[in-house]
């Protein structure tokens, strides 16, 4: 496995390979679902390119961007034995620039649910997904539905900006007992993973729900709050493909979302019917 560092050296790295390229862009402290998404890009690429990169314009004022756990070694060693062929390391220095053209997250899908907690988070990491695509330049590129908003607006980005890559949402990958992995799940204390399964708890209630024809989102969201009590919610939504919400959930085009804060850990979660 190749390390490369810097993003000019690795983009010339990858032109002379000539081959087509699965992306997997990271923040390290890998687990079973960074490994599925590498997984899912070994499949489908002659080539596997990881990056970590913890970004520092995606953490708001106050957040937990110098205590975000770095596991640089073990990291290495999941990346070697998953058959990826280069990790990609930057560092601020070498990605950002002074006064640098911006991209912007839209106000529509950017500054509501994850957005409206952490106003300018998604431009932060649209920023630098769009540089990492530009470095990169994949044939397909994997994204967690775990992080479902920024996923669409990643897409929409892709879009936009006409960039000739195929994205890939892959599945949530969970624990035995339900819960999303997550790196920022090594915060929580044995008690707070206890507490913290209400979360799924409440997303696989919603799926019955509808499954047995309730498809009222009021009253679903209703019983999701019950479930997930006393956990301090940020939020409970029920939107469409597009990320609109809506008031009737619909087979095939509904995301249930679930933001709470278990001690002062933040856990996203949702489930895609
Ligand atoms: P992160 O390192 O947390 O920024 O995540 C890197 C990528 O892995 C993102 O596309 C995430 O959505 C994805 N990811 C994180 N957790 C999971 C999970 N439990 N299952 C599937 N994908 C995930």
């Amino acid at each position: 496995m190749k390390i490369i560092n810097d993003p000019i050296q690795l983009q010339q790295y990858l032109k002379e390979q000539n081959k087509t390229i699965g992306f997997v862009p990271t923040m390290g402290a890998l687990h079973e679902g960074h490994r599925t998404l590498i997984q899912n890009a070994r499949e489908q690429n002659e080539l596997v390119v990881v990056s970590i990169f913890v970004n520092p314009t995606q953490f708001l004022e106050g957040e937990d961007f110098d205590k975000y756990p770095r596991k640089d070694d073990a990291d290495k060693k999941i990346c070697e034995l998953s058959g990826v062929d280069v990790l990609f390391f930057p560092n601020a220095q070498n990605l950002y620039f002074e006064d640098e053209v911006k991209i912007e997250a839209p106000d529509v899908r950017g500054y509501v649910l994850e957005g409206n907690t952490r106003a300018g988070h998604f431009s932060g990491v649209l920023r630098v997904v769009m540089k990492l695509l530009n470095i990169v330049r994949p044939t397909r590129a994997y994204f967690g539905k775990k992080d479902a908003q920024q996923l669409n607006l990643i897409q929409q980005m892709v879009k936009h900006y006409f960039l000739d890559i195929e994205i890939v949402p892959v599945d949530t990958v969970r624990d035995a007992n339900g819960l999303a992995l997550s790196s920022r799940n090594a915060y929580l204390s044995d008690k707070q993973r206890q507490e913290a399964l209400k979360i799924s708890a409440s997303l696989y209630e919603a799926a019955r729900m509808i499954a047995r024809g309730e498809n009222d989102t009021a009253q679903i969201k209703t019983k999701m709050v019950e479930i997930l009590k006393p956990l301090e919610i940020g939020y409970v939504a029920i939107v469409n493909r597009d990320f609109n919400p809506v008031t009737v959930a619909q087979v095939g085009d509904t995301i249930v979302l679930v933001e709470v804060v278990c001690g002062t850990t933040r856990l996203l979660d949702n489930i895609w019917l």
